[in-house]
């Protein structure tokens, strides 16, 4: 098990944010957390790189307890966000936003990443001596991916990656995950587009009102009546 979530709870002052969740993600695996505006998983994430404060419960990583770590502790362990929004830096250049993104790391050998990442996503590298700010959304949302990747992370938490994006771009953002995948990454997704994102997942996870209420195969949930009337619109 490489992250493992036992009874946490969450609260924002005294708003129960989030109750008794339990819930793994192996190593390679894709698990997608869904569930409706509001539900917590923005608030779960945020546990999860440290930010927001368990009232109970506790956090594992490869086996070490994380629950009471400091975010950039678990950033040097391998936890690596990518943030809702997107939030690359405007008027850094591409590649400097990518440089960014292994500043943790100590052996400072980046080139090899950034042909990486430059391979992974070809746009970036035409791009990459433009700001940042002036790629389009989905554009940014590879590069925040791809900055990301190069602190070169055991464990990828994805908040709403495809939010804000038109149709097509939503399409190749989960093809870009679902490269990921097959790369070895292992992934937590966090989406309210449950039908690509369980499409997509291993296994998934169902938030309501902050408890998960289901979690099963991602094929499983996708055919499962309760989230095909709740979340597909079917
Ligand atoms: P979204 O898709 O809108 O991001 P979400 O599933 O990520 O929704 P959260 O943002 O985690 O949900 O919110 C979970 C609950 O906590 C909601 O009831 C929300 O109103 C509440 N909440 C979130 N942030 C705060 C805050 N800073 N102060 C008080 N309550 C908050």
């Amino acid at each position: 098990m490489l992250l493992e979530v036992t009874h946490l709870a969450s609260h924002y002052g005294r708003i129960q944010a989030l109750d008794d969740i339990s819930l793994r993600v192996d190593e390679g695996e894709l698990v997608a957390l869904v569930g409706a505006n509001g539900a917590g998983k923005t608030t779960l994430l945020r546990c999860l790189s440290g930010v927001q404060p368990l009232s109970g419960g506790r956090l594992f990583f490869d086996g070490v307890d994380i629950t009471r770590m400091a975010p950039e502790k678990r950033v040097a362990l391998g936890i690596a966000q990518v943030p809702e929004g997107r939030q690359v830096f405007g008027p850094l250049s591409v590649e400097d936003n990518l440089r960014l993104g292994a500043y943790l790391r100590r052996d400072r050998q980046i080139g090899d990443d950034l042909d990486r990442m430059y391979a992974l996503f070809p746009v970036l590298f035409k791009k990459r001596e433009l700001p940042a700010g002036t790629l389009s959304g989905g554009q940014q949302q590879m590069l925040a991916i791809a900055r990301a990747l190069m602190s070169r992370p055991r464990l990828l938490l994805l908040d709403e990656p495809s939010m804000g994006l038109a149709p097509l771009l939503v399409a190749e953002i989960f093809e870009v995950i679902a490269g990921l995948r097959g790369n070895g990454v292992t992934l937590f997704l966090v989406e309210q587009n449950a039908h690509a994102a369980l499409a997509l997942a291993d296994r998934g996870y169902v938030l309501e009102t902050g408890s998960v209420v289901m979690s099963d195969h991602g094929a499983a949930l996708l055919a499962d009546d309760r989230v095909k009337a709740a979340y597909l619109g079917l």
